[in-house]
């Protein structure tokens, strides 16, 4: 199974159906197509992938800046935008909660040490702490630790206004961001599709729940 696959799939096993989202050719298409994009789908997952222009919030490159793709950038940002506007969810994996933070006004550390595993993708090789009270913690079942993995060398500098850090790994980086109110808005810095642990499907349940999916009736069996 493809690297991208593994979202579909999850995805799909929670109940809904995925479909795929291709960039616009030029930048100034990028706000018309999340407007038709909104009217179409239920729910925007932000996938992982490369690294999030700092011209978004306001800097230069910094030594250690990996590769940007400034279509996916003002695609995202709008898409971000444009389902926060029309009340729908949104999950955001690794780039994708860093996209979601700066699409509403947050900043990034470009590089940071440590969180970019050379163990394969399904193994957790560090712990996140959760904040009680927290959306990501009753969706997690009341757990305040998961082990998760961590392919990532940027993170959250600055919240942006109306979210807050919910989990944190012991060396203080985000791990986690939400929306204080309103719809479902949730962004996790780990890869929870590659991991095979009941919090991780949890968090894909919970994401297609709040799209108004409906769990297959042999999986809403197993739940209970
Ligand atoms: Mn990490």
């Amino acid at each position: 199974m493809g690297v991208g696959e593994r979202y579909a799939r999850r995805i799909q096993e929670a109940g809904a159906v995925p479909t795929v989202l291709l960039p616009p050719e030029s930048p100034e298409d990028a706000e018309a197509l999340a407007a038709s994009a909104v009217e179409r789908m239920d729910g925007l997952l932000l996938a992982g992938g490369y690294d999030v222009d700092p011209a978004y919030y306001g800097e230069s490159p910094a030594p250690g800046l990996g590769t940007v793709e400034p279509l996916r950038d003002a695609f995202e940002i709008a898409l971000v935008r444009a389902f926060r506007r029309a009340g729908r969810p949104i999950l955001g994996i690794c780039r994708g909660a860093q996209v979601l933070n700066v699409a509403l006004g947050g900043t990034l550390y470009q590089d940071i040490p440590g969180h970019n595993q050379s163990e394969p993708r399904p193994q957790a090789t560090h712990p996140v702490f959760l904040a009680a009270e927290s959306r990501l913690f009753r969706i997690l079942g009341g757990v305040r630790e998961l082990a998760v993995n961590s392919f990532h060398h940027q993170a959250v500098r600055t919240l942006a206004p109306g979210l807050v850090a919910v989990a944190h790994a012991p060396d203080g980086t985000i791990e986690a961001v939400e929306a204080r109110e309103g719809a479902f808005l949730l962004g996790v810095q780990w890869h929870p599709e590659w991991l095979e642990d009941e919090a991780s499907r949890a968090i894909f349940r919970a994401f297609v729940s709040a799209a108004g999916g409906h769990l297959p009736a042999a999986e809403e069996g197993r739940r209970g």
